[in-house]
C-alpha cells in the first residue's frame, strides 16, 4: 500500500466530484488550499460548512434561504402580481442577477402533483395575475408549460414565457446577461 498522502488523494477526490472540474483542476485546487494558501483553505472549509448547515429551501418559492420563508417572498416591494416559474433555484439567482424583474418566483424542480397544489397556493395568497415560465427552451419545456397551464385554467392568468433570444435547450445559466434581460422585458404570450 501506498504510504502517506492519502488525506491530500481524498481531497482531490472531494474536488473532482464537483461539476466540470477535472482530474487536473482537482490537483491543482486541492494543492493550492492545503499548501499554497492553507488561510483560505480554512475559509473554504468553514464556508462550505456554514452553508451546507444553514442554506435551506423557502417553503414557499423553493429558493435556497437562510430563513423558512426567502428574502424575495418576504419583500413587500416586489411586485406580488408577478410569478416567474423556474427549473431550478440557480436559475431563479441567475435572474435575478440580471436585476430586469421584480416579481415573486416559483421554482418547478419536478413537476408533479404537489408542487402544482403548492404553486396554486402561492398564486391565491399572492393574487397573481400573470404567470410568466422561464424554462431551458426546447420539448420538455413546451409539454410543462401545457401541462402548468391546464392545471391552473380556473384561475384568471396571463401566461407569458421568456423566450427571445434564448436558444433552445441551452440552459440559463450559460445565456448571457444582456440576452437573459431582453427575454425578460419582452417576454411574449405562451
Ligand atoms: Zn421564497
Amino acid at each position: 500500500m501506498r504510504q502517506g498522502i492519502s488525506k491530500f488523494d481524498d481531497l482531490v477526490a472531494c474536488f473532482e466530484k464537483l461539476p466540470g472540474v477535472g482530474k487536473k483542476s482537482a490537483l491543482k485546487y486541492a494543492y493550492h488550499v492545503s499548501l499554497v494558501d492553507s488561510f483560505s483553505g480554512l475559509n473554504l472549509a468553514h464556508s462550505i460548512e456554514d452553508a451546507v448547515s444553514f442554506l435551506k429551501r423557502c417553503q414557499k418559492c423553493g429558493a435556497l434561504s437562510e430563513n423558512e420563508i426567502c428574502d424575495i417572498c418576504a419583500d413587500l416591494d416586489r411586485d406580488r402580481s408577478l410569478i416567474c416559474l423556474v427549473e431550478s433555484p440557480k436559475d431563479l439567482l441567475v435572474l435575478e442577477q440580471s436585476k430586469v424583474y421584480n416579481g415573486l418566483y416559483f421554482v418547478l424542480d419536478d413537476v408533479n402533483n404537489e408542487i402544482v397544489e403548492k404553486l396554486r397556493l402561492a398564486i391565491k395568497e399572492n393574487g397573481t395575475s400573470e404567470v410568466i415560465f422561464a424554462l431551458t427552451p426546447g420539448i420538455n419545456s413546451d409539454g410543462i408549460m401545457l401541462y402548468i397551464e391546464d392545471k391552473l385554467q380556473d384561475f384568471n392568468l396571463h401566461f407569458s414565457k421568456i423566450a427571445q433570444g434564448i436558444p433552445t435547450g441551452v440552459s440559463l445559466d450559460n445565456v448571457d446577461m444582456l440576452s437573459l434581460m431582453k427575454a425578460m422585458s419582452s417576454r411574449m404570450d405562451t
